[in-house]
């Protein structure tokens, strides 16, 4: 049986960055080929389920939207200059743009352009899924080049009745008690926004699925909101299974983790993500639930579920400029911190499967450590070691009530380190397992 602490992620980065490279140039968008094809493409690596639902079906408030396609997108001035061409960026053209292809003077093609005059260099990107609109987006240098003309503009998509795409992937484990883990496969050529999100998972559950796991892990490749709001309208009946859970998105820049807490606030991912990042010794940035901004946890975390999930990013999706535009791209990406993020998910996942209560079995005074060996026979020195230190903590607080976590956290010791020692008190009959969790 391969253990949860003998799976390291070294030398991992790489590939997580081939991954994604091998992403970034289909067009995705909440529904259609593009979602397909990606989804496709994670298949090779774990055997997820891909799951169809039509459009038009009510989940919730909210209905399946007509499926989008595109081939081509271009305007071209009166000399036949491509001078904006889907073909170069898939963030040229407005995502759901519906189909057109007529002449117009430059009056009206800039009502339908965007751009980002702040950041003259980066094609903004821009959708208008509920709306019927077509538009581009360009770079403001390339706008502010446009001049008098009459423009040909052409947008070959189509919408029309189809389904909305989804992948999901369950590694069942011991307990029928779930961790979900979500990301969303709806962005077309964006970075960490969100494929860093859909390769970390994609990565993690590689990992896992050849792993003895207490708990079962449900994978979800989604589109955003609409895709969280249809599984939780289509799987109401599993939700009471969902112990905790973590949305991946903004995973793979070089900036410090941050942890957006669940809505509980204190609820056991909370405490797991906050003693991962404290234990790692690197700086990082700890925030409250918003449901006014964010991802697919102001879903999960909506009030009729309430479920227990945050967020572990690296820069959130408000902090960083490149953030839904061209310049989220490949370059922005790091494959160390793409692996780093992963190694972070792989010790929240450790201290989730390892977090047990124990008992001590010699609770009046203290064990005499010395002839077990556990402590030095020299005794006056000033500072205990911090293995001997994790001795007294795991023995005092071990009394059936309080679980290894509560305990790491308690005492400030690493939870690996409160871990082995709980083991090795195992091994010596000083301790056992209360089957809490
Ligand atoms: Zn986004």
């Amino acid at each position: 049986m391969v253990q949860i602490d003998s799976i390291g992620a070294d030398g991992v980065g790489q590939d997580m960055y081939d991954l994604m490279k091998k992403l970034f140039p289909i067009c995705r968008s909440i529904t259609g080929d593009g979602v397909r094809e990606t989804l496709k493409i994670i298949k090779e690596h774990i055997p997820l389920g891909i799951n169809e639902v039509p459009t038009g079906k009510k989940v919730f408030d909210w209905t399946i939207p007509e499926e989008w396609n595109i081939n081509d997108a271009y305007v071209k001035n009166s000399k036949g200059e491509k001078i904006i061409d889907f073909k170069k960026s898939n963030l040229h053209v407005l995502s759901y743009s519906v189909p057109i292809n007529k002449k117009v003077s430059l009056k009206e093609l800039k009502e339908h352009l965007h751009t980002l005059p702040d950041y003259p260099d980066w094609i903004p990107y821009m959708t208008s899924y509920y709306e019927e609109n077509w538009g581009f987006c360009l770079t403001h240098k390339q706008y502010e080049k446009l001049k008098e003309d009459i423009y040909e503009v052409v947008i070959d998509s189509k919408l029309e009745e189809g389904s909305l795409t989804y992948g999901e992937l369950l590694l069942g484990g011991e307990s029928e008690e779930e961790i979900l883990l979500s990301c969303y496969i709806c962005h077309p050529s964006l970075c960490n926004d969100n494929l860093s999100g859909v390769v970390l998972l994609t990565y993690l559950a590689k990992y896992l699925k050849d792993i003895k796991l207490k708990y079962s892990y449900r994978f979800l490749f989604i589109p955003e909101t609409i895709g969280a709001i249809t599984w939780l309208s289509l799987n109401e009946d599993k939700v009471n299974n969902i112990k905790c859970g973590l949305i991946a998105t903004c995973v793979g820049d070089s900036g410090q983790l941050t942890y957006k807490k669940s809505r509980k606030g204190n609820a056991v991912i909370d405490k797991v993500v906050e003693k991962v990042l404290n234990d790692s010794g690197e700086p990082y940035e700890i925030l409250d639930f918003n449901p006014a901004c964010g991802s697919d946890e102001r879903q999960f975390c909506s009030p009729g579920f309430n479920l227990p999930m945050g967020s572990l990013m690296r820069t959130p999706y408000s902090n960083f400029p490149e953030y839904h535009t061209s310049a989220d791209n490949l370059d922005y990406m790091s494959s160390v911190h793409l692996a780093d993020t992963l190694n972070k998910y792989i010790d929240v996942i450790f201290i989730l499967e390892n977090n047990f209560t124990y008992l001590n079995l010699n609770p009046k005074c203290e064990p005499q450590l010395g002839k077990r060996g556990l402590f030095r026979a020299l005794s006056g020195g000033k500072n205990l070691k911090l293995d001997e230190q994790a001795i007294f903590w795991v023995l005092n607080f071990c009394d059936g009530t309080n679980s290894l976590l509560d305990i790491s956290i308690r005492s400030g010791i690493s939870f690996k380190n409160i871990k082995n020692t709980a083991d090795v008190l195992i091994e010596k009959d000083l301790l056992k397992n209360s089957n809490k969790r």
